[in-house]
C-alpha cells in the first residue's frame, strides 16, 4: 500500500471541452494509401490541417529518438497509417472481457504510467491505425457463433476513441455489428469524445464502456486522458435514450487498475457516488473489476517509458502468479483482494441493485 501524498491530485478539474489527441507528425504507408479506407483517413487527417508524409516503403522508420525516453516522446506524438498484416486476420480469446480480440489500430495517445500496453507490443509506442477496416470486419464473420450470441473486444491494444476523429473506425465497427444477428462489440477509453457515436445505428450490439478510477490514482497516473468526470458525462450520454438526445447504448464501468492506496474505501466510495450520479437513469450497466498488476515485462518498459512514476510495483509487496506458460505477474496478495473483492461487491450492489458484476479479476 502507498499513500497519495500531493493534495492536487484530490480534486480533479473537470475538462468542459472533449479531449482530442492532435499528433504532430503523420505518416502513412504506400499501401494505407492505396485502401479506400485509407483514403477517408487522410481526409480526416487532412481537415485538421496535419501535414502527412508518404513512407517510401510499407516499414516504419524513423520513429527513434536519441534514447528510449525520446523515442517515447516521439512516437506518441506520431499517428502511422498501415496496413494490419494478414496474420492479425487469426483471432485470439480475451477471457473473461470477451469471446475474441480484434484490433482496429495499435497504440494510444494518452500516458497512463500503468499503461497495459506495456510489454503487449514491442517497438517505440507510436499509434499504429488500420487502413484495410473493411477487411478487418469482413473477417469477424468466421468467428461468429450461428446459434449464440458472440462477443468481440476491440480496445486491447488501443483505446479506440481517443483516436476516432481521426479515423472514425470506431463508429464502423458499431455499424458493422449492428448488423449482425450474434455478433456484439465492447470497447472501453478513458477518452469522451462521443457525439459522432450518439445516432449510429447499434442495433443494441455494442456495449460503450468507460475506464475509472479514483481521483488520486487518475489524476496522478492518467495523463493525457479525458478527466473522470468527463468521461462520466461521456458514458451517460451514450447510456440515455435516443428521445433524450442520447445513444441508447448498453454501457459499463471498467475499473481499472483497482489499488489500495491509503484511505481506498473512501476515494472508491466516492468514485461509486459519481456514477451514480452520473448514471441515474434507467440503463443496461455492467461492471468489470481488474486490480493493479504487472510482469517484470511491463515493469521494464514502464520504468523507461515514466522514470520518475511514482507507481507501486515494488515485487516484495506482491503474490506472483503464474499462468499456464510459465509466465509470471504480480499481484495483490490473497487477503487485500478478498477485502477489496467483497468491499465492491457490496458497494455497487447497494448503488446499483440492477446491474451486473461482470468479472474480478
Ligand atoms: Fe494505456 Fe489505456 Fe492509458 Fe491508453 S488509456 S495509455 S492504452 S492504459
Amino acid at each position: 500500500m502507498y499513500a497519495i501524498r500531493d493534495k492536487e491530485v484530490l480534486s480533479q478539474p473537470e475538462v468542459r471541452q472533449p479531449r482530442l489527441w492532435i499528433p504532430e507528425r503523420v505518416v502513412f504507408t504506400p499501401a494505407a494509401l492505396e485502401e479506400p479506407y485509407g483514403q477517408q483517413i487522410l481526409q480526416r487527417v487532412q481537415s485538421y490541417n496535419l501535414p502527412v508524409e508518404e513512407l517510401p516503403r510499407n516499414r516504419l522508420t524513423g520513429l527513434r529518438g536519441e534514447d528510449e525516453r525520446d523515442t517515447y516522446n516521439i512516437a506518441k506524438r506520431t499517428l502511422a497509417v498501415v496496413t494490419a498484416p494478414p496474420s492479425s486476420l487469426k483471432l485470439s480469446p480475451i477471457p473473461p472481457s470477451a469471446d475474441w480480440q480484434f484490433h482496429i489500430a495499435e497504440g494510444c495517445p494518452a500516458h497512463c504510467q500503468y499503461c497495459y500496453l506495456a510489454g503487449s507490443l514491442s517497438g517505440p509506442p507510436v499509434i499504429r491505425v488500420f487502413a484495410n477496416l473493411p477487411q478487418i470486419l469482413s473477417n469477424l464473420v468466421n468467428y461468429e457463433r450461428p446459434e449464440e450470441a458472440t462477443t468481440y473486444e476491440v480496445s486491447c491494444y488501443t483505446d479506440p476513441l481517443g483516436i476516432e476523429h481521426l479515423t472514425g473506425s470506431l463508429a464502423e465497427c458499431i455499424r458493422y455489428f449492428g448488423t449482425r444477428q450474434n455478433g456484439y462489440l465492447r470497447w472501453v477509453s478513458k477518452f469522451d469524445k462521443v457525439d459522432n457515436l450518439l445516432d449510429l445505428p447499434h442495433n443494441g450490439h455494442t456495449r460503450c464502456r468507460v475506464s475509472v478510477n479514483a481521483v488520486p490514482i487518475s489524476g496522478r497516473f492518467e495523463g493525457g486522458t479525458a478527466s473522470v468526470a468527463s468521461r462520466l458525462k461521456a458514458l451517460r450520454r451514450l447510456a440515455l435514450p435516443p428521445e433524450e438526445g442520447g445513444g441508447g447504448y448498453p454501457v459499463g464501468l471498467v475499473i481499472a487498475p483497482i489499488m489500495p492506496l491509503d484511505d481506498w474505501q473512501m476515494h472508491y466510495g466516492r468514485l461509486l457516488d459519481s456514477i451514480s450520479q452520473a448514471l441515474d437513469i434507467n440503463c443496461d450497466l455492467t461492471f468489470e473489476l481488474i486490480t493493479h498488476r504487472f510482469t517484470p515485462g511491463s515493469k521494464e518498459v514502464l520504468q523507461t517509458w515514466y522514470p520518475h512514476s511514482k507507481l507501486d510495483m515494488d515485487e516484495d509487496k506482491r503474490s506472483v502468479k503464474r499462468n499456464k506458460f510459465g509466465g509470471i505477474k504480480y499481484v495483490y496478495n490473497s487477503d487485500t483482494m478478498k477485502t477489496m473483492k467483497r468491499f465492491f461487491e457490496d458497494e455497487i450492489q447497494r448503488r446499483f441493485p440492477n446491474a451486473e458484476i461482470l468479472y474480478w479479476t
